[in-house]
Formats: C-alpha cells, sequence, structure tokens
C-alpha cells in the first residue's frame, strides 16, 4: 500500500471533468492574463472569505509582500513574527530592508503567543533602533491564531495586523474569518494548501477601499490606478503612469478558472477534514505525547495534521518502513536558520519554539482519507511504543 501524504488527485474523481472544462474555455479564449475568471474569481473569494475586497495575486510571497510594500514598510521598521512558520513570512520583511524581530508560540496551539508578542514589542521600542510597524500572525497547520488577543496589542501599539492565513484560509474562530480581526489577510493556492490551485497562485483579503486600490496598482508595476488617473488628467493606457514601485504579480487566468471550480466544494473539504482530524485525535490520543488542541471556538482547515512524539525521527522511519508518509513541519525554526539567525528575537529567546521543532510530526490529511487508510495509520503509529 502506498499512500499520499496530502492526496491532491482524489478531488478530481469528484470535480475533475469540471476543472478541466473550465481550464479549456481559457484555453479557447486566449484571455490567458487578467481574463473574465480573475474577477469572477475575486467576487467570489470575497464572498466566501466575507471581505470587502479581494485581490489575486501570483503567490502567497507575494501576498505577503504587497502589503508591507502597500503600507511603507522598509529599512528601519521592525516587523513581529513567529518563528514557527514557512520561511516566506519572514522572508518579504527582510527583502524590504526591515526587521523581522521573531516571536515565541503558545504551546498548545503553535501560535504566536500574544504575552510574548506584547513583551518583544515593548523591549523593541525600549531598544528604540527599530519602529514597530506591523504584527504577522500565522494560522499554522490551519488553526486560526489568537486574533481577539493579538488585535488588543497591535490597537495598544498602533501596528497593522496581517493575518497570513497561507495554511488556514477558511478557518474560522467564533465563527468569523482572520479578517473580521486583521488589516488584511493573505492567501496561498500553492497545490498543497487546502484551497489549492493547479499551479501557484495567491491572494488579499481587506476591507479597505484605499489599500485595495494600491495593491491593484503595485500588482501591474505600480500602474496607476483609475483614481491616479483621473488626478493627474493622464489618458493613455494607465500601465504607463507608474506612481509607485510595484511587480508583476498576476494571478493566471487559468488558475483562477480552476479556483473557481475548486471553491464550490470548499466549505465540505473543511467539514471532512475536521471529522478526519476528530476520528485521528480519539483513537491517537491515548498513545502519542500530544494531539491537536484547538482553542475554543475555533474551527481549523488542518492544512496539515501535526502531533507530538518523544521519538519524533524514530517514529518517521517506523512508519517510512510500512509505506505512510509523514513530514515535519518545521525541523528548523526560521529565527535558526543560516539567512535568518541575524535578526532579532524577543526577551528569553524562544524556548517553545525551539522544543516543539523537535517533536512535532504530521501525517496523511486530504478531505478524501478514508476510513481504512487512515486505520492503518493509526495501527501504525500505535505499534511504534
Ligand atoms: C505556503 C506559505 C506561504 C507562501 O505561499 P506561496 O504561495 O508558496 O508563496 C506563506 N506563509 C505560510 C505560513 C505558508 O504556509
Amino acid at each position: 500500500m502506498t499512500i499520499p501524504f496530502i492526496d491532491i488527485q482524489a478531488q478530481r474523481g469528484r470535480i475533475g471533468d469540471a476543472i478541466d472544462a473550465a481550464i479549456l474555455q481559457v484555453t479557447r479564449s486566449g484571455q490567458f492574463v487578467m481574463g473574465p475568471q480573475v474577477h469572477e474569481f475575486e467576487a467570489k473569494l470575497a464572498a466566501f472569505g466575507n471581505a470587502r475586497h479581494a485581490l489575486s495575486c501570483s503567490n502567497g510571497t507575494d501576498s505577503l509582500m504587497f502589503l508591507l510594500m502597500a503600507w511603507g514598510v522598509g529599512p528601519g521598521d521592525a516587523v513581529f513574527c513567529p518563528s514557527f512558520t514557512f520561511a516566506a513570512t519572514a522572508e518579504v520583511v527582510a527583502l524590504l530592508g526591515a526587521i523581522p524581530v521573531f516571536v515565541d508560540i503558545d504551546p498548545s496551539t503553535y501560535n504566536i503567543d500574544a504575552v510574548h508578542l506584547e513583551a518583544t514589542i515593548e523591549a523593541t521600542k525600549r531598544e528604540g533602533r527599530f519602529t514597530p510597524r506591523v504584527i504577522i500572525a500565522v494560522d499554522l497547520f490551519g488553526q486560526p491564531a489568537d486574533y481577539p488577543a493579538l488585535a488588543t496589542v497591535a490597537h495598544a501599539h498602533g501596528l497593522k495586523l496581517l493575518a497570513d492565513t497561507a495554511q488556514g484560509f477558511g478557518c474560522r474562530l467564533h465563527g468569523k474569518h482572520p479578517l473580521h480581526w486583521a488589516d488584511a489577510s493573505s492567501l496561498s493556492f500553492f497545490p498543497a494548501k487546502p484551497l489549492g490551485a493547479y499551479g501557484d497562485g495567491g491572494a488579499i483579503l481587506t476591507d479597505d477601499d484605499e489599500l485595495h486600490d494600491v495593491l491593484s496598482s503595485i500588482r501591474v508595476h505600480g500602474q496607476a490606478t483609475p483614481r491616479d488617473a483621473a488626478a493627474r488628467g493622464f489618458e493613455h493606457d494607465p500601465k504607463y503612469l507608474n506612481m509607485r514601485l510595484g511587480s508583476n504579480g498576476r494571478l493566471d487566468t487559468i488558475q483562477a478558472a480552476v479556483l473557481i471550480e475548486k471553491l464550490t466544494i470548499f466549505e465540505d473539504e473543511i467539514a471532512r477534514r475536521n471529522k478526519i482530524a476528530a476520528r485521528y485525535s480519539n483513537a491517537l490520543a491515548p498513545h502519542v505525547a500530544r494531539v491537536p488542541e484547538i482553542i475554543v471556538g475555533a474551527v481549523p482547515t488542518w492544512a496539515q495534521y501535526t502531533i507530538e512524539h518523544e521519538d519524533r525521527d524514530g517514529l518517521a522511519a517506523h512508519l517510512k518502513s510500512q509505506g505512510i508518509p509523514t513530514a515535519v513541519y518545521y525541523p528548523i525554526p526560521v529565527h535558526q536558520q543560516p539567512a535568518y539567525n541575524c535578526y532579532p528575537v524577543g526577551p528569553g529567546g524562544l524556548p517553545v519554539t525551539e522544543n516543539k521543532a523537535s517533536r512535532v510530526i504530521s501525517l496523511p490529511m486530504s478531505p478524501y482519507l478514508d476510513d481504512a487508510t487512515q486505520d492503518a495509520i493509526v495501527v501504525a503509529v500505535k505499534s511504534y511504543g
């Protein structure tokens, strides 16, 4: 038996024909860049995410980067983020010449710890070398961060709150999306994410009209927005009036067409993921050091189903010998990576992050993981000491 770690093809049995037809429609139309499906997808994504605006873009990394660019983050600025995350969260900060300041995580959810965040902001202010600007929260493994607490900290210090919901788009806290508390959320449609495209893609959700305008300009080389062009009396193609630095950051029409189809079953897939996660937890809780803990009022998207084990590497080898793949997110926290160990960490360092990085292991998860396969995985985990 070979079990895929994330079975991205299982969904094709359900909507593969519709997706193929949607792709064919784009190939026949020839509208490969900013075709009508891009706008249709943005409208549907905004409705799903309960946002005033959804702006699609090239990938999740650019969605983070474009937000920081729109807010004018640069040299001398501090951006607070967890270290227990995918490197992109901190990478975009450093690329803009700003300073990522790493904050520890809550030991039960793996998400940024609001108490250590507060202490880190205070310490940065006391030191006075960098200006606090933005907090980036990550919905690690698909579980919402503690947004009410984070929003309180952000407001108290006059900082922007960005929800890096690359793994958690579709998650809810007390029935609300992270955007309810954040100034914007950034999404990734990398194929293995819960809402994955057939290639790279990303998006930004926000309720802020002006931010949306600036982002749509940054997405296309800083081109004039309709407002910019009117103010200047510019009557040529707005592409040729460059108001600010931007990039080439559009979502392909083909990916938008794929995502329109995928969005129709996304809510049902989140429900399936939650059933599968509960089934794992019931079976495994007595046998492993920790099964995921869900904070009160949260419905995660389960980008990963992650447990802790005293002998994580031994368990991985044991499962591999039985044809069961696992993955470790993340074996080296960002602040210990060669490219990032020059950046500051909050007071007292990041002991929780470092401890968790040596203990976590993720098991196969997809909305279409069937009971028999899941039972075989559970039996294999239990059979390892
Ligand atoms: C995947 C991911 C990103 C980057 O998304 P890409 O689409 O791969 O660029 C950013 N942050 C987190 C937390 C992620 O998991």
